[in-house]
């Protein structure tokens, strides 16, 4: 099996500060996460960025602060979220790419109901335009599957030329309104992409540690962080998103996988030559 790859998210849109109170909301705590998960294992860090009052935001300042504070500390590889502010538009969504051009961002490849109050919007026009930036920039695209018929929107921009081969999936499971976050369906997913296709999975909330486990031993990559769980086991919370990469180090090992180096990775993905 080839490395596999650890992926932080060390602060998403959900949680706040009332729910961990180690969670990182500044640009410069967010940087001291990243740093300390990248010491830990992590090889790429998924970034979702707050504004002053800890509300999600697509702020342009924000993402840029955060993005250099990372780079001066270390050579992570930077994923940044198109989708960080739900009530976003489509420009605000992709300024930050043609600014800053991380080697990575997120592409949700669908629409579907959010936490059963909102639409996380993902219009075809928008898609589009989202590749076409993400090819103009070489940005890999790191598309995120949240039900089963985001598969089929993927292939779509695949025969479109708009993804390029080989793709990179992320599953998100157990989010409400998508895929329930069961082994069983993780199996199906995996089965259903192309053969080049690289993919990593994971569970959110108390669903981490199964789908962690499952897509280390299947072959897969994994995201740890405050994005998608803030507990550590049940009713314990973590200390920090640094001590969810160390487990998910850990278990990677005992599975008898080794882990990738951001340099690994760049490698692995082909992304686009970017100096520390
Ligand atoms: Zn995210």
């Amino acid at each position: 099996m080839r490395k596999a790859i650890i992926t932080v998210a060390p602060t998403g849109e959900g949680a706040g500060r009332k729910d961990n109170p180690a969670l990182p909301v500044t640009p410069r705590e967010i940087a001291q996460a990243v740093y300390e998960s990248w010491q830990a294992g992590a090889s790429v860090a998924h970034i979702h960025v707050r504004d002053d009052n800890e509300k999600p935001s697509m702020s342009l300042e924000k993402f840029s602060e955060t993005f250099h504070l990372i780079r001066e500390k270390c050579d992570i590889v930077i994923n940044l979220t198109t989708s960080g502010d739900i009530r976003a538009g489509d420009e605000e969504r992709m300024a930050h790419l043609l600014k800053l051009r991380p080697e990575i961002a997120s592409f949700d490849c669908g629409t579907m109901n959010w936490a059963n109050d909102d639409v996380f919007m993902n219009h075809p026009r928008f898609l589009e335009k989202l590749a076409r930036v993400m090819l103009d920039c070489s940005i890999k695209p790191e598309v995120e599957i949240f039900d089963t018929g985001m598969l089929t929107n993927a292939q779509y921009y695949i025969k479109q030329n708009l993804l390029q081969e080989p793709v990179h999936y992320q599953f998100v499971m157990g989010a409400a309104g998508g895929i329930p976050a069961s082994i069983e369906n993780l199996t199906w997913l995996v089965r259903q992409l192309p053969e080049n296709a690289t993919w990593s999975a994971f569970g959110v909330g108390r669903h981490h540690i199964p789908i962690m486990a499952a897509a280390l031993l299947l072959g897969g990559d994994t995201r740890v962080g405050f994005e998608d769980n803030i507990y550590y086991s049940k009713g314990l919370l973590a200390k920090s998103n640094a001590q969810l990469v160390e487990r998910a180090v850990r278990l990677a090992h005992e599975f008898g996988r080794e882990t990738a180096s951001p340099l690994e990775v760049r490698e692995m993905f082909k992304l686009r030559n970017q100096e520390k």
